[in-house]
């Protein structure tokens, strides 16, 4: 029998939703590249539901209890008597979210003699010591492309808020006024502008796929480079690397994890190599950018807007300067947790779970670090390393 820890996001202040706004989803029968959805036994919700919140549980209690393992689901993360650093001593699997993201430190870890299982309830496991895990032989698994698309739409949404002004336009209709002139005056057409990507992995090619019909002229950097049909059919110009993407560029998304070779990219000095005015979407994760760096961009103009929904810590202090600075268009972790991702990430979650009680191998495509070092995507994507120093900050939430 084993102990299974779960760590989800808060309830909504109003209470579990007793009705929805829609009823069901749609069907999708694969991923855009053929990948499988993910392929449980069965399920135990109906997708649609509010999955990922704490009393939503994943869908995961009834196929766990059956089996006579005990299942304790908390949002109370942070800190040392947090009910997640108690647990821990005596979990055998973790289940952790990068939306209300349970750090597990080296400390933690040093904590968790049992655990052997840290499963991400998402994609980005960068809240995870992997060099930790990998030192301690525990598996790391994260459920691949679920919600790649969802977040791709997040992107788009938030490149065309930015640049068309949207929030502050939105905000004078509530405050009942009719003040198009205020509104305008920083609205542009994103039509025959550069965008390029950080990266062009899951996220960042359904972004540039769905950029494409807006007429804009597409860029990218990665460490690989994407086939030259693909190149061709979206007219990609390559960069190899960051530094020289960015000059051209009227809008740069970032779509690459966070390790040690992408933690705090975006500086002052790569800011300053960017176009005057230029945007910065970030709905990778927080720590890919300099936190001041982007207030003082902001607050000189060097950028026009910044938005994303990836914060350091999360959920960050009350006095965050990214929740007050000039243009931004932020979100609280929300682009991959849509009805429709919970879904599929709990159905991914479920399967990993199966395999794992049933001695059958994880998909190649799921793994992030097994047998002690990166495995599959996170073989790939990743390079082995530490980035969750000063995630304590997170405890200071409520404080301040
Ligand atoms: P993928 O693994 O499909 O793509 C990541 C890409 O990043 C790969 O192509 C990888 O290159 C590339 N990459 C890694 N390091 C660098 C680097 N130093 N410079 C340029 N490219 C680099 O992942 P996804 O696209 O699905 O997700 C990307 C990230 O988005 C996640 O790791 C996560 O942090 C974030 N995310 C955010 C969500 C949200 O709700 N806001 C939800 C889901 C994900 P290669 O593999 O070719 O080496």
């Amino acid at each position: 029998m084993s102990k299974i820890v779960c760590v989800l996001y808060e309830d909504p202040v109003d209470g579990y939703p007793k009705s929805y706004a829609r009823d069901g989803l749609p069907k999708l029968e694969h991923y855009p590249d053929g990948q499988l959805l993910p392929t449980p036994h069965k399920i135990d919700f109906k997708p649609g539901d509010l999955l990922g919140c704490v009393s939503g549980e994943l869908g995961l209690r009834k196929f766990l209890e059956n089996q006579g393992h005990q299942f304790v689901v908390t949002s109370d993360k942070d800190g040392e008597n947090s009910v997640f650093d108690r647990e821990l001593a005596y979990a055998d699997v973790v289940i952790s979210q990068p939306f209300w993201p349970a750090y597990i430190t080296a400390t933690r870890i040093a904590k968790a003699p049992k655990l052997k299982l840290a499963i991400t309830a998402g994609i980005g496991s960068d809240h995870v010591d992997l060099k930790a895990a990998m030192e301690r032989g525990i598996t790391v698994a994260e459920v691949t492309y679920c919600n790649s698309v969802s977040v791709s739409e997040h992107i788009v949404m938030m490149i065309l808020s930015l640049i068309r002004n949207y929030i502050p336009s939105y905000q004078w209709v509530v405050e009942k006024g009719w003040n198009i002139a205020d509104c305008v005056a920083r609205s542009y057409d994103l039509e025959g502008m550069t965008v390029g990507t950080v990266a062009a992995g899951r996220i960042g090619l359904a972004t540039l796929r769905r950029l494409k019909a807006f007429d804009v002229k597409l860029h990218y950097t990665d460490r690989y480079r994407l086939s030259e049909s693909v190149e061709k059919e979206l007219g990609l110009t390559f960069h190899p690397n960051v530094e020289s993407m960015v000059p051209f560029c009227d809008v740069v998304t970032i779509n690459c994890p966070l390790h040690p070779e992408t933690e705090h990219l975006f500086n002052d000095a790569l800011i300053g190599k960017m176009k005057r005015g230029a945007y910065l979407i970030n709905t990778a994760r927080g720590k890919i950018c300099d936190r001041d760096a982007v207030v003082r961009a902001l607050e000189s103009g060097q950028l026009a807007g910044y938005a994303g929904d990836v914060w350091f810590p999360q959920p960050p202090p009350k006095d965050h300067p990214w929740r007050t600075m000039p243009h931004h268009g932020m979100t609280p972790h929300t682009a991959g947790t849509s009805l429709a991702a919970q879904a599929r990430y709990a159905a991914g979650v479920r399967e990993i779970l199966e395999c794992w009680f049933e001695g059958r191998p994880i998909r190649e495509e799921y793994l992030i670090v097994d047998k002690g070092k990166l495995a599959g995507t996170g073989a790939h994507s990743y390079t082995a390393g530490n980035v969750t120093e000063g995630a304590e900050e997170a405890a200071q939430f409520k404080e301040r």
